[in-house]
């Protein structure tokens, strides 16, 4: 790590797929990286999120339909070999961000953003880091959700004696052989996991609503093209009936096979951990040796908080012409963290789409 520019035009905070999106148009309207513009990232290695995800993970759309703005995913997918695996998205990102000269800075962490003692609204916001600070007219934070793993609090959860480990510690399905597995969470993370560790031992699948399947040939592409025809009646001023969001579940090859061998059934959730098992409210208990969560995600947002921002069902109030804008500080963007910050910009192809609307602002901002 050689040290920081002291002062920037914009500082984009997080070099996942988000971050990459906003350097690219960046660098498109001529800010040069490491100079105009910089994008810090905590990890050592490119690909945000990505390289952390479990071994067997595969994308829920084709390659030709998981592509960051200017050049496209290479071909992965045909009839035989399924969705894009998640070693093709890291190589994908790795090259991107050298194909445009992003020049990510790692490992930076990105302690707290603040605003200058004697705050004039027109100055820079001061970020952080454990090394260096870089004053910056404009911060557009791009940080995810990975590394705020949710665990929903039951009952007992410290008195279970087997393992428990959220989606983000779960590597591969052989970990887990010859023991009794449970899978909670409903989403497209519970259902591709189940699916893989089903496969080799045996489960139970705990979701604490009815999980929702997509058809066979529907795939990610369809939930994109909801949240954009989402984006079109919001701007019309009507609203779109609710079709799927992400988490619907995609019938990717794995969880079909689950499918066809009967082990893709849920049940409704327990209502607390025993030190052998699970119980229900009935009185119903299960032994099980290992409990794996995959509940989701919050948004990274522990860097924020000097800002004190104030929220509105739980997230940070955004607007301003692209919604991606603090309304308590103008001087900072949002991406890539649910539809609330940029519909679908936490996909691959959604980022791009927010990042040129967030560029364009912080364009005319830097303009001011
Ligand atoms: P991330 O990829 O998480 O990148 C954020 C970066 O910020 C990281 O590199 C991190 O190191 C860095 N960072 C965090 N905090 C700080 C800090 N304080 N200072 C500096 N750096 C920081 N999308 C699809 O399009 N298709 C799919 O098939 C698909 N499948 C998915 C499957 C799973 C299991 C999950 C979890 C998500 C999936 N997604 C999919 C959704 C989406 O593409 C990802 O969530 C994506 O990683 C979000 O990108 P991001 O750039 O916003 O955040």
């Amino acid at each position: 790590t050689t040290s920081l520019p002291g002062d920037v035009a914009v500082a984009v905070i997080g070099g996942g797929q988000a971050g990459l999106a906003t350097g690219y148009y960046l660098q498109r309207a001529g800010l040069v990286s490491g100079e105009d513009f910089v994008i810090l990232d905590a990890a050592e290695q490119p690909g945000g999120a990505w390289p952390r995800m479990w071994d067997g993970l595969r994308l829920f759309s084709p390659a030709t339909h998981s592509s960051l703005p200017g050049w496209m995913m290479p071909p992965w997918d045909d009839a035989t070999r399924g969705f894009p695996p998640r070693d093709h998205v890291v190589n994908y990102l790795k090259r991107y961000e050298e194909r445009y000269d992003l020049r990510v800075r790692r490992p930076y962490q990105v302690t707290s953003v603040d605003r200058a003692a004697n705050d004039d609204p027109t100055g820079p916001l001061v970020v952080r880091t454990k090394q260096n600070n870089v004053a910056a007219r404009v911060v557009v934070s791009a940080t995810g959700t990975w590394t705020r793993p949710f665990w929903p609090h039951y009952a007992g959860a410290d008195t279970f004696t087997g393992q428990q480990l959220h989606t983000v510690q779960y590597r591969r399905p052989e970990d887990f052989t010859g023991r009794r597995v449970a899978v909670v969470g409903g989403g497209n993370s519970g259902a591709q996991v189940l699916a893989e560790v089903s496969a080799v031992t045996d489960t139970v699948w705990l979701t604490n609503r009815t999980p929702r399947f997509l058809l066979d040939d529907v795939d990610g592409r369809a939930l994109f093209a909801a949240a954009t025809q989402r984006v079109q009646a919001l701007r019309d001023g009507t609203d779109h009936p609710g079709v799927g969001g992400l988490g619907d579940i995609v019938m990717i090859p794995s969880v079909r096979a689950a499918r066809e061998r009967g082990d893709l059934h849920a049940r409704p959730m327990f209502s607390r951990l025993t030190p052998t098992g699970v119980a229900w409210a009935d009185g119903t208990h299960l032994d099980v040796d290992a409990i794996i969560w995959c509940t989701g995600f919050r948004p990274a947002l522990g860097h924020l908080r000097s800002l004190r921002l104030g929220t509105t069902d739980g997230h940070y109030r955004l607007g301003g012409p692209a919604d991606t804008q603090a309304l308590d500080e103008p001087r900072l963007h949002l991406i890539g963290y649910g539809d609330w910050a940029g519909p679908a910009s936490a996909t691959l192809i959604g980022a791009g789409r927010t990042a040129r609307e967030v560029t364009r602002v912080v364009l005319d901002q830097l303009r001011e």
